[in-house]
């Protein structure tokens, strides 16, 4: 496990564009075409909630419940799987701390945080496989550990608040690789969520801080929230600039 950590090192001393173009001629197969991705992805979670309402029987209020409580249960998931698996150094999570510790974070830094073209959305968006795995077995496992409790419809709202979360996920993330001046981060909200995720992009800070993609609750009540005053704090010095990457 040391011989990643000496690589991510070594990989974070390197030009923020000697990696990139490293990734982009070493890992990125040459037939990957940004859109398929996500379209890919895009079709398999709006499809999982097309089935889920196509098979709800008579719903009735009460059974939208869970769009509340996955808010706040998404939340939550995210932050520990964003802390520990993608983030950890484990013997068991090699394939998701070399895609998003030693990729996404290398390849997108505090100072380098947007992408130049759609080719560069291979490190940015989940992998397929995972999307997919996330259809094949997250749905199912449920669907059968939570129908006897909750019954039929309230399950297959349930399911289909968690694939709504993912596109959230997904859809916030994306726009917070987005160039500063991008119009859609006009929007507050997602100029606020940009520059908590950009911080978060500090190799010093993104083991610790600012775990939430969709919107900072956990970081908040865990102490994990950093703004730009807590980072001058933490890392003694200037908060970063706009992030827009060069090249
Ligand atoms: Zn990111
Ligand atoms: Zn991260």
């Amino acid at each position: 496990m040391d011989v990643m950590k000496q690589e991510l090192e070594s990989n974070l001393k390197l030009d923020n564009s000697v990696f990139r173009n490293k990734i982009r001629s070493e890992k990125i197969p040459k037939y990957y075409f940004g859109p398929l991705h996500v379209l890919f992805n895009a079709a398999l979670l709006f499809g999982s909630i097309i089935f889920h309402a196509k098979s709800l029987q008579a719903p009735e209020l009460i059974h939208f419940t869970p769009f509340i409580i996955i808010i706040f249960l998404g939340n939550l998931a995210v932050f520990f799987i964003h802390k520990y698996p993608l983030h950890g150094r484990f013997k068991w999570n090699s394939y998701a701390y070399a895609n998003h510790t030693k990729t996404h974070h290398v390849f997108y830094t505090e100072e380098n945080v947007t992408w130049k073209d759609t080719r560069d959305w291979y490190t940015m968006f989940f992998p397929p496989e995972i999307v997919f795995a996330f259809i094949v077995l997250y749905h199912p496992i449920f669907y059968y550990l939570l129908k006897p409790v909750i019954g039929s419809n309230t399950t297959h709202t349930f399911l289909m608040a968690s694939s709504c979360y993912f596109i959230l996920y997904e859809i916030i993330h994306f726009t917070s690789h987005l160039p500063s001046k991008h119009p859609l981060l006009k929007i507050p909200f997602l100029r606020m969520m940009r520059r908590h995720h950009q911080i978060h992009h500090s190799p010093r800070l993104m083991g610790h801080y600012n775990f939430c993609i969709v919107f900072p609750l956990v970081d908040h009540l865990l102490g994990t929230f950093v703004d730009d005053n807590r980072y001058k704090v933490l890392t003694g010095k200037d908060a970063p600039g706009n992030g827009d990457t060069p090249n």
